[in-house]
């Protein structure tokens, strides 16, 4: 009788430990899982801040906004590799779909916050009279959890290099702190990126940003796959025109 009990009460759990090993399965794919409706979003900036500026933009005409909802953010987070997949699931399975939303929200004001702010400054160098503006930005740097640990540093011969890694960890306590890695890539372009490279893509009607880090400082396009060869073909297009119009004179 008393194993009989016990062989029930093993099947239970069994049975329980697989209900939540599928369910979490079904999490870790519905964050992996690319959204079908939209295109997967662009991370061609070479900057994670302006990636973030990114996330939102009209490359093929209609306007395409991958922050729309709390789900969306958690999906392009993971898409940037900004923070780790274990948290964006805890989020997912322990917070309100409303709470989420909420930060979303909060993260398009973050995004259009910052949107203004390179607008104006971009293409020139930033100078300290810009620290007024940017007080929201350290007011919500303020409010980060962050710590240091001691971890293992990388595998390497180079008796120079330090076995152990200085590395930064989050106490991800509550949900307005998936905010914090955006906030720190903003802090992290402004005081770091000369803005005199920050550009806007050369198409006539693209909103796509990218810091330029090529040899020449020569970037124009956001990729040649969009922007690129739309103005190539209507050159070429432009130039046969000419070279027809020429020949029937
Ligand atoms: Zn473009």
């Amino acid at each position: 009788m008393k194993s009989n009990l016990s062989n029930t009460l093993i099947k239970v759990i069994l049975w329980l430990m697989e209900r939540h090993i599928e369910a979490s399965t079904h999490l870790e794919n519905k964050i992996m899982t690319p959204d079908t409706t939209r295109p997967s979003p662009f991370f061609i900036a070479d900057n994670r801040a302006l990636d973030f500026l990114n996330s939102v933009a009209a490359p093929w005409g209609s306007e395409i906004e991958w922050l729309g909802d709390g789900f969306n953010l958690l999906d392009w987070l993971k898409h940037a590799e900004l923070i780790p997949n274990s948290v964006l699931i805890q989020f997912r399975e322990q917070t309100s779909q409303e709470e989420l939303n909420k930060i979303a929200e909060q993260t398009r004001e973050l995004r259009e916050w910052f949107r203004k702010f390179v607008s104006t400054h971009a293409g020139q160098p930033l100078d300290a009279d810009v620290l007024i503006e940017l007080e929201p930005i350290n007011r919500l740097l303020a409010k980060n959890n962050g710590y240091h640990q001691i971890g293992p540093g990388q595998l390497d011969s180079d008796p120079d290099r330090s076995a152990l890694h200085w590395q930064q960890n989050r106490r991800w306590l509550t949900p307005d702190m998936l905010l914090m890695p955006l906030a720190e890539a903003i802090g992290h372009l402004i005081c770091h990126a000369n803005f005199t490279r920050l550009r806007n893509c050369e198409g006539p009607t693209c909103t796509l940003w990218f810091l330029d880090i090529s040899k020449n400082h020569t970037r124009r396009w956001c990729t040649m796959a969009i922007c690129g060869n739309r103005a190539k073909a209507t050159a070429h297009r432009e130039k046969k025109r000419a070279a027809n119009t020429k020949s029937k004179r």
